[in-house]
Parts: structure tokens; sequence; C-alpha cells
């Protein structure tokens, strides 16, 4: 496994009780890249992020993560190994200012509110429109922004791997764009990226990689660089699309 390989996932199985959901899944994300995971509803992309956090039990495949094997490891052994997962339509706590909701999201690494000062002034670099609303209660701010303190918190934990679920969910396009272009920016900070999108568009235009999957199978994958729409058409809808 090359260097810059970050997360690999090969052949993933994973699914509910008896239900097969994720039944051949197969990606990587390297270290300063985006890698988007595709698909249409309900085609597993948020199973496999929960296989790949340790939420599903995995039934077949592997999850190797910075060179060793995590694939039946508990979830706060990876959030430990700098693993963070901002789940789909994730909620900030409304009544906490949002300088109060980043301070939270520092817990995990058990350092003082002092220690924690830092991180919290590099959140406000790469999202200063928290940086201006920090002593605001997060209810005061718009869906994107809520989205924004939703990753700034989990950037707070200083992961290696960041998984982001739907960031764009219910956002107006503009608002997209915005989210999709500071996401951009966080993988100058060395981090990988694997993000899960429908803005099909938006997320391939800022991605490095991108795996499309239908039921629960790898069925597209390669650079993001090279990958045409007709590649995407024929992914989502079968070749005869
Ligand atoms: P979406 O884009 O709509 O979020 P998705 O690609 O993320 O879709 P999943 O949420 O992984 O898809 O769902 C895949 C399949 O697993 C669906 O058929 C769904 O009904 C089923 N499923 C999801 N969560 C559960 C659950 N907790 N129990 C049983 N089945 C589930």
């Amino acid at each position: 496994m090359s260097e810059d390989v970050l997360l690999e996932v090969r052949g993933l199985q994973t699914g509910y009780g008896d239900l097969k959901v994720v039944r051949d899944v197969s990606l990587t994300v390297r270290r300063g890249e985006i890698t988007v995971l595709l698909g249409r509803n309900g085609a597993g992309k948020t199973t496999t992020l929960r296989a790949i956090t340790g939420l599903n039990r995995t039934t077949g495949g592997d999850v190797v993560y910075r060179g060793a094997a995590l694939t039946d490891a508990p979830p706060h052994r990876r959030v430990a190994e700098g693993m963070s997962y901002v789940q789909e339509g994730k909620r900030v706590f409304h009544e906490l200012t949002i300088e109060q909701n980043l301070l939270l999201g520092g817990y995990s690494t058990k350092k003082s509110k002092r220690a924690l000062a830092d991180p919290v002034q590099e959140i406000y670099e790469l999202f200063p429109i928290l940086g201006e609303k920090r002593a605001l209660p997060a209810a005061s701010m718009s869906g994107g922004q809520q989205q924004m303190l939703a990753i700034g918190q989990a950037l707070m934990a200083k992961p290696q791997l960041l998984i982001l679920d739907e960031p764009s969910q219910g956002l107006a396009p503009v608002i997209v764009k915005e989210v999709m272009e500071r996401v951009h920016a966080l993988r100058d900070t060395g981090i990988g990226i694997l993000l899960v999108e429908q803005a099909v568009q938006d997320s391939v235009a800022i991605a490095d990689q991108v795996t499309v999957i239908e039921m629960g199978r790898t069925v597209l994958s390669g650079l993001a660089s090279t990958i045409t729409v007709d590649d995407l058409q024929a992914a989502y809808f079968g070749s005869a699309a």
C-alpha cells in the first residue's frame, strides 16, 4: 500500500440483520485528497460509512486504515486513530454558542479549554463566518453555516480522515457551492476526506477520486479528472442510459 493511502476499503460487505445492503464496495482515500462516494438513493452510501466507522458490523471484506486492518475495531478506537465522522443531517447544539459547540468537538482530545484555544482559532481561519459569530447561539446561523459548524466540530478532534455524509443536504444551490469550496480548502491541510454526496456536479468538481456504487457494489472508480459525464450516467443508470 502506498504511503499516501490513508484508507483502503476492499470488497466490503455489511447490512442490517439478515438484510445485505453493501455487497462489494471498494474505495481508496489518500492523504491530502478528496474521494467522493456517489450513488442513487438507497445504494448503500451511508451504510458503507457506518461500516468504515465501526457503527455497522462488517460481514466481509477489509477496512485498512493507516496500514492496519481495523475491520473489527470498535468505533471509539477508530476515533482515537483519527477518524472523524459527520453524520447525515448532523445537528449542532442550537442553544450553545458557536464557540461552545467547537469546544465540545474537542472534548475527545481531553485537552483543557486553554489548550483548545489554538485549534478553535484554526477553525476560525478555515471558516471565517464561525469566528465572526463565535459568541452567538448556533440557532442564529443559516443551514449552510450550521453545516460548517458541524464540520468544524469534527475537525476539533484533529482527524486524519474526515468522513462527511451529504453536507449539502437541504441547502440552496449557491450555499452548496460554498460548502464544497470550504471542503476543498480543507484538503490542503493534508487530511484525507471521504465525501458522500447527492450533489454530483459540485462534488465531482472538488474531488480527486470518484467512486460510484449501485445496489451495494462499486460500479465505477477512478480519478475525478478522467471520469466523464457519460461514465457517471452509465454508472448511475446502467450502460443503456
Ligand atoms: P440516501 O442517499 O437515500 O441516504 P444511501 O445510499 O445512503 O441512500 P443507505 O442509507 O445506506 O443508502 O441505505 C441502503 C439501504 O439500507 C436502503 O434500502 C435502506 O432502506 C436500508 N437501511 C438503511 N438503514 C437501515 C436500518 N437501520 N435498518 C434496516 N435497513 C436500513
